[in-house]
């Protein structure tokens, strides 16, 4: 069994595809997923970064959010993991978004997580999932975003990073396992526990 950390946003739910819908439609934009290269999304789509914070809680607070759908086999792939290892969801979104994130974890992976767990990392930079893997005596961490798989590639034994158009750097960090999709995900697992 392996205590193993899963990011939510573009891990578990298709959140730039649903939240691209959502802008596009408000600000008469036709920005696509492709040309997401880069995670701040106030560089992505050419904002101020105080409006960032501010169309991504208007997202969260639409029914896009409410109606994200999951990614490509994670909803199978996770069940399956819940069974023989302790699984935590845990997320840089703001703490304020607990209740919404709850229900819709709930709603596609119900009973599969110890806990769920939102670091406001994105709003207080000082806080880690890091720190966060430690406490909860992480092994695995499943991420999208660079920034966090360098820092809980501290701590964990490996970070399985989910290959998406603004995490595509060179990284030199053998504990940073780039795969393409979570089709590939338990096989790594399986490599790392032998
Ligand atoms: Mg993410």
């Amino acid at each position: 069994m392996a205590t193993i950390g899963i990011d939510i946003d573009d891990v578990l739910s298709e959140t730039i595809l649903s939240f691209l819908d959502f802008y596009n439609k408000k600000h008469n934009t036709n920005f696509s997923f492709n040309q997401i290269t880069d995670y701040s999304l106030s560089k992505a789509l050419n904002i101020p970064d105080k409006d960032e914070m501010l169309n991504i809680f208007d997202f969260f607070n639409s029914d896009h959010a409410k109606n994200m759908n999951t990614t490509p086999y994670s909803k199978d792939i996770v069940h399956k993991l819940s069974k023989d290892n302790l699984l935590y969801a845990i997320s840089s979104r703001p703490t304020q978004l607990i209740e919404l994130t709850n229900i819709w974890l709930n709603k596609h992976y119900e009973g599969c997580f110890k806990e769920i767990i939102l670091t406001n990392s994105s709003i207080d930079k000082s806080s880690t999932k890091s720190s966060v893997c430690i406490s909860k005596g992480i092994d695995y961490f499943i991420e999208d975003q660079v920034i966090f798989a360098k820092d809980c590639a501290e701590v964990c034994s490996k970070v399985i990073l989910l290959d998406k158009p603004w995490n595509r750097l060179k990284m030199n960090n053998s504990n940073i396992i780039r795969v393409k999709d979570w089709s590939c995900v338990i096989s790594e697992l399986i490599e790392s526990y032998n």
